[in-house]
């Protein structure tokens, strides 16, 4: 069960993330802590982090942001949901301010990025299709394997719903990509589990697919070689992976090494180009791996077409 606190919020809302791919992008959180509880999630080590299974809700959101467009003298040409939470959590109160908030920007001229694990209902999808080329959607979908999604990320959306709503995304000319992040070595990385995926992907005509490894950090170590036993009791544990700290905002954590993703990249990518499909490596997470253009998290760079940015795995 998820506790949601509404709380009023102050000052600006719409300003860029400490990541380095959403720094020079708007972005805005509808809330702190999200109901889809991922064990993975970074957001567990924040320090506004409300503790597992408690939302706060800014409900003022929509004011301030329509307030903060009317007082800019030039209008951001993009906004990016969200970066330490979950636009499309399960809970009506959240969903009712995303609504209204992308409701705001979008009828205002300004273009909406986003990325969820939650399902993409009738009533976003009417919004959208009056201005498809004006949202740029990412699906985070790492498995179609139910007890990798009931382990590891079980308040958020089934793998069904969130193959559903790329499928309308893309049926209304929104352009579209999966996220598969976090992937897990020898689970979820392998053909087995990659194959069907890439086919259900392929079939609701996705074109492109962001990727990175899981990364394990101190605030959810332990639940997450909980959750690892679970899944896959004879994994190597968590652990013994390699610590990686990276300098650019976007902190470290333990990952398997650097090498050894090249090589899975390379044959995820190989995979994905028979699906006719495109991969983009998080740079962010895998600095030295991804090409310019990183992961498109927040939609192609301007111009706003998916050809010709550099793609991993191609020269
Ligand atoms: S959906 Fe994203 S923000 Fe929400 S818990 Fe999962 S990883 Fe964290």
């Amino acid at each position: 069960m998820v506790v949601l606190e509404r709380r009023k919020r102050k000052g600006p809302v719409l300003s860029a993330s400490s990541i380095p791919c959403l720094r020079h992008i708007p972005t805005i959180n509808i809330t702190e802590g999200c109901a889809h509880g991922c064990a993975y999630c970074y957001t567990q080590g924040y320090s506004g982090y409300p503790g597992a299974g408690r939302v706060v809700l800014y409900e003022n959101l929509p004011e301030l942001v329509e307030a903060e467009l009317r007082r800019k003298r030039k209008r951001p040409r993009r906004v990016y949901f969200s970066p330490s939470s979950d636009a499309f959590q399960p809970l009506p109160e959240v969903q009712e301010i995303t609504y209204q908030t992308m409701s705001i920007l979008l009828q205002a001229g300004v273009e909406v990025a986003f990325l969820t694990k939650g399902a993409v209902d009738e009533r976003f999808l009417t919004v959208f299709s009056h201005s498809p080329a004006k949202v740029f959607a990412q699906i985070g979908i790492a498995s179609l394997c139910e007890r990798v999604w009931k382990t590891l990320e079980g308040g958020a959306a089934s793998p069904r719903q969130r193959l559903e709503s790329i499928e309308n995304l893309t049926g209304l000319g929104v352009v579209t990509t999966a996220r598969l992040d976090p992937l897990i070595p020898d689970l979820t990385d392998t053909e087995a589990s990659l194959e069907p995926l890439l086919a259900e992907l392929a079939r609701r005509n996705v074109r492109a697919i962001a990727a990175s490894y899981l990364f394990v950090r101190p605030a959810f170590a332990q639940r997450l070689a909980d959750c690892m036993r679970v899944i896959s009791p004879s994994s190597p544990p968590v652990s013994d992976w390699p610590w990686q700290e990276f300098a650019n905002g976007v902190g470290g954590g333990r990952v398997i090494d650097m090498e050894e993703r090249r090589r899975r990249f390379a044959h995820l990518a190989a995979l994905s180009r028979g699906y006719g499909i495109a991969l983009h490596v998080c740079t962010c997470k895998n600095p030295g791996l991804g090409r310019d253009g990183g992961c498109q998290i927040a939609g192609p760079p301007y111009p706003t077409s998916l050809d010709g940015f550099p793609l991993f795995g191609r020269e």
